[in-house]
């Protein structure tokens, strides 16, 4: 099933394009399955330009937006989702908002390690100061503890650590094992995203390795371009598609109501 579940509007501050617009755009690209999943705000302090998520007061006209796309009737089928940071010292507050409305799908995001956005790339001479296998290390740290929360269904863009192509050396293979079982542990779906062909890493999201070792673990995937404009809608699942099925998937899923749904791929 042609299903793209990360989706952002202008709304965010750093995308374009109204919800209508995507939805024309999907029902183009023959998707039948769409969620919208705008970047949910950020605690105070963290989001400083308004370039990052949408501003708190804005949940409320965002979620009506969707609805308004999502009764014109499909296809493609119009979910209603967010994409949350985990941002371990608010983690009440994001629970909160995400409870505030009926959401179809929540994705759970890691962008930030400590205080720094390390997929900003106006941030990203800090890597210069990092070990990149601490980095790493602490990146899947915080991913597999948001996973655990109990607030995300999925899990968005798993190795975003490698956007800007920064990879430690060495057998990486143990390390994704130990993530997808914690993954399996928390019951939670991972995302396969086309958007890391579009940044320098130049790789799905995740890895073929991180994508083998979720199957061996039995962790259900989606499928997703994590699209900041129209024309991205879509974009890349044609090769999103053949790397879920070179790991050995069969099935796909979507959420409804927060619900999984498995489906063949
Ligand atoms: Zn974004
Ligand atoms: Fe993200
Ligand atoms: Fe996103
Ligand atoms: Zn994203």
């Amino acid at each position: 099933m042609m299903i793209d579940l990360h989706i952002h509007t202008a709304r965010c501050g750093h995308a374009a394009g109204r919800p209508s617009e995507y939805v024309a755009a999907a029902r183009q690209a023959g998707l039948e399955v769409i969620a919208f999943t705008d970047h949910l705000a950020l605690p105070d302090g963290y989001d400083p330009d308004g370039e990052y998520a949408m501003r708190p007061g804005e949940l409320a006209e965002y979620v009506a937006d969707v609805r308004k796309s999502a009764a014109t009737g499909g296809p493609p089928r119009v979910l209603l989702g967010i994409e949350a940071d985990w941002v371990p010292p608010y983690r009440a507050q994001t629970a909160r908002a995400i409870a505030a409305y009926p959401f179809d799908v929540v994705l759970g995001s890691v962008h930030f390690l400590g205080d720094w956005a390390f997929d900003d790339p106006r941030l990203i001479d800090e890597w210069s100061l990092r070990d990149v296998a601490g980095a790493w290390d602490e990146y899947f740290e915080v991913f597999t503890q948001a996973a655990s929360s109990g607030l995300f269904d999925v899990m968005a863009h798993p190795d975003l650590v490698k956007k800007f192509g920064h990879v430690p050396p060495g057998d990486l293979i143990s390390l994704y094992d130990d993530v997808a079982a914690a993954m399996a542990d928390a019951g939670v779906a991972v995302e396969v995203s086309s958007a890391g062909l579009r940044k320098p890493c130049r790789e799905i999201y995740p890895s073929d390795d991180l994508l083998a070792a979720f199957r061996r673990a039995g962790v259900p995937v989606t499928t997703a371009s994590d699209a900041h404009t129209p024309e991205e809608v879509g974009s890349g699942l044609g090769e999103v598609r053949a790397a879920v099925a070179r790991a050995g998937y069969e099935s796909i899923v979507y959420f409804e109501a927060r619900e999984m749904r498995e489906v063949p791929l």
